[in-house]
């Protein structure tokens, strides 16, 4: 029996291991903008089932995972599983609402924002919409294929400007690893893995239409529109399995 915790952000949900917040996207960006408030390194992780898929084959991952400040509900899958538990959550906290909330928060506040990820165009497309949409927002960034070797020259860049909130959108889940490898030593109040975020933002990729969303099929249309996602939906129903067969056993009464 695997018992909800209450922590210092509401009751925590364990999901194979994973400790997600209950918390709806409103209270999440209320407490991101505390983070940035504390001037304190933050780090906030929005996982959906794959993720946990991988956090469980590969244990490097661990690292990232205990030390993040807050883990978010990425994908049907855990809000499914959630319930499974007997917790209803009120949805997903995503990665692209997740920042278009703090990009709003940020341009009101003051906050500088450093996006690094996606392609060269993409990176710029998403560049020139936000500083469209968002005109008195200081925000820069660079794209995200860079060597290893080069990786340190991109760590000053981010250093260099200085950022309230760091997003990244290397993919995961290398977009965590390279968070929890810089949280301290950058110093950033907030840092969080985008995904596929910046592509989204710059109009490189669509998002799946509303009702789509309403469906819960997100997944599927992004199958269908990236069928080289497939590999990485084939865990998806082991871990629906598994999380049904331990939300059984650990159900709230
Ligand atoms: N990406 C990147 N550098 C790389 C590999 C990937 O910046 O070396 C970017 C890629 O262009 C895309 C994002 O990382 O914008 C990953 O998107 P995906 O939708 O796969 O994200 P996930 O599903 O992992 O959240």
């Amino acid at each position: 029996m695997i018992a909800d915790t209450e922590g210092p952000f509401g009751i925590m949900i364990t999901i194979l291991g994973i400790e997600f917040t209950e918390w709806p996207l409103e209270r999440v960006v209320e407490e991101c903008l505390n983070f940035i408030r504390s001037g304190s390194p933050h780090v906030v992780i929005t996982a959906g089932p794959e993720f946990v898929m991988r956090v469980l084959r590969d244990p490097s991952l661990r690292r990232p995972i205990e030390r993040a400040d807050l883990i978010t509900p990425d994908g049907i899958g855990i809000v499914l599983a959630a319930r499974w538990r007997g917790t209803r959550l009120a949805g997903r906290v995503t990665g692209i609402e997740l920042t278009e909330r703090l990009l709003i928060e940020a341009e009101t506040a003051g906050w500088g924002v450093y996006l690094l990820g996606a392609s060269d165009p993409s990176f710029q497309s998403a560049l020139s919409a936000i500083r469209r949409r968002h005109p008195d927002l200081r925000v820069d960034g660079r794209h995200g294929y860079f060597s290893e070797e080069e990786e340190r020259e991109v760590i000053d860049q981010v250093a260099a400007f200085a950022p309230h909130i760091l997003l990244v959108g290397l993919g995961q889940p290398r977009q965590e690893v390279f968070v929890d490898r810089v949280r301290d030593q950058l110093n950033i109040p907030l840092a969080m893995g985008i995904g596929g975020t910046i592509d989204v933002l710059g109009g490189t990729v669509t998002r799946a239409p509303v009702w789509a969303q309403r469906l819960r099929l997100e997944w599927l249309y992004r199958l269908v529109r990236e069928p080289r996602r497939l590999r990485r939906q084939m865990a998806l129903p082991v871990f629906a399995w598994r999380a049904w067969r331990e939300g059984r056993h650990s159900a709230r009464p």
